[in-house]
Order: structure tokens, then sequence, then C-alpha cells
């Protein structure tokens, strides 16, 4: 395996690939989240992800989507079915703006994935009305929009989006929740990193990971 990919073809293969390691890196990570949830909500943030990503996982080894929007439709589909909470509607919501956006472009440039980007956060907006620093998964996706819009091509666009979604989620840590189930803690939410935007940082990092690795696709 390469160390990195220029300019890696951003195509359904690749959709495929980041939906597969976005599943392989939540449940890597399951535990942790629940940790995380456990601190400043009810502890199902990982229960519930690794459950979502499952079913798309096991989707995928039904039938190959025949595009990225369709990747990302079926991805939306079933997070909105089979995760239960706050996130499964907010991540369905993106997924499905997210596909939408990409419309039937076959290969996605930087233009498209900061559109893509853009859109999934839009709608965890408007359907969680989240604002950037209540301290919730908005925090995470909207650095990687504001990142993402500055890259030359798609796969730079990914890269600086994943690192600002990591420096967004650990940002997380001092603030006071002002949106989901964190924000019944009140200031005692303060210290813990939001778990949302740490899977949304995992996520992020996920489709970076996709255009290294052509394997097991
Ligand atoms: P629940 O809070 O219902 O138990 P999860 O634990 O799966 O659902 O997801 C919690 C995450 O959802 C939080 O860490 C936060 O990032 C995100 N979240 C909750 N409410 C909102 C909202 N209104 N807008 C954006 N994100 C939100
Ligand atoms: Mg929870």
């Amino acid at each position: 395996m390469m160390a990195g990919s220029d300019n890696a073809v951003l195509d359904k293969a690749w959709a495929e690939r980041w939906l597969r390691e976005s599943a392989r890196v939540i449940g890597v990570h399951r535990e942790e989240l629940i940790d995380l949830d456990r601190a400043i909500g009810d502890g199902d943030h990982g229960e519930n992800m690794d459950r979502g990503f499952r079913a798309i996982v096991a989707k995928l080894d039904e039938e190959s989507p025949d595009s990225v929007a369709a990747a990302l439709k079926m991805a939306a589909m079933m997070l909105m079915s089979k995760v239960g909470g706050a996130a499964g509607p907010l991540y369905g919501t993106a997924y499905l703006r997210a596909s939408t956006a990409v419309g039937d472009g076959v290969a996605l440039d930087g233009q498209a994935v900061a559109a893509m980007l853009a859109a999934a956060r839009d709608g965890i907006v408007a359907r969680g009305k989240a604002q950037a620093g209540d301290k919730t998964m908005v925090d995470a996706w909207t650095p990687a929009v504001d990142a993402a819009g500055k890259a030359a091509d798609g796969t730079a666009a990914l890269a600086a989006a994943a690192a600002a979604a990591e420096a967004g989620a650990e940002a997380t840590k001092p603030l006071v929740a002002r949106k989901g189930r964190a924000s019944y803690l009140g200031e005692r939410s303060a210290g813990h990193v939001d778990p949302g935007a740490v899977s949304t940082a995992y996520i992020l990092r996920a489709a970076v990971t996709a255009t290294m690795s052509k394997a097991d696709a």
C-alpha cells in the first residue's frame, strides 16, 4: 500500500471503500464512542453507529452501488432505519443531502467533495438546529467543510476535511453543550469531547484511507 494517493479517483469504488472503511473504524472505536457518550450522554453512540454501519456493509455485500450518489443514498437509508437516537436521523440526513449534492457525477473533484461535505453539514444543521460551538457533530463538520473548500483537488479536500474534523472534535472538549442530550448536563458537559464530533472525524478520516487502498473494495 502506498503512503498516500495524489489525485485518487473518487468514484463509486472509492465510495464503497469509504463506507466499508467507516464501518471498520467505527467498529474498532465502538467502545471508545460508548465511553465518550457515557460521560455526557446515555452511552449508546458507539452501539448506534456500529449497528448502522454493519447494516451498510451487509447491504454492500449483497450489491455494489452503481454510483457515488447511490452509495451515499443507501447509507442514508440504512442509518435512518437502523440507528436510533439523535445520530441516526442526523447522519441519515447528512448522507441523503450528500447523495443529492454529488448528483450523477461519476467521480468527484475538489469542488464536488466540498459541495458534498457542505450539503451533509447543512442537512445536519437543518435537522438538528445546532450552531457552531454548541458541542455537537457540527463542530467537526463545519471546519471540515471550510477546509475542503480551500483544497486544490478531491484527495486534498478529503485530507484537509479529515484533519479539520479531528481538530474540531478535539476542540469540543472545553465547550458546554447547548444541543442534544449532553445539554441536560449544562456546565458539567465541559471537559469531555463530543461523541458525535469524534465519530464524524473517524468517518471523514475513513474517506481519506479509502483513497489509498484499492484492495478489498
Ligand atoms: P442520543 O443523543 O439520542 O443518545 P447518539 O448518542 O447516538 O444519540 O448521538 C449523540 C450525538 O449526536 C452527540 O454527540 C452530538 O454530536 C449529536 N447531536 C445530538 N443532538 C444534535 C443536534 N441537535 N445537532 C447536531 N448534532 C447533535
Ligand atoms: Mg447517546
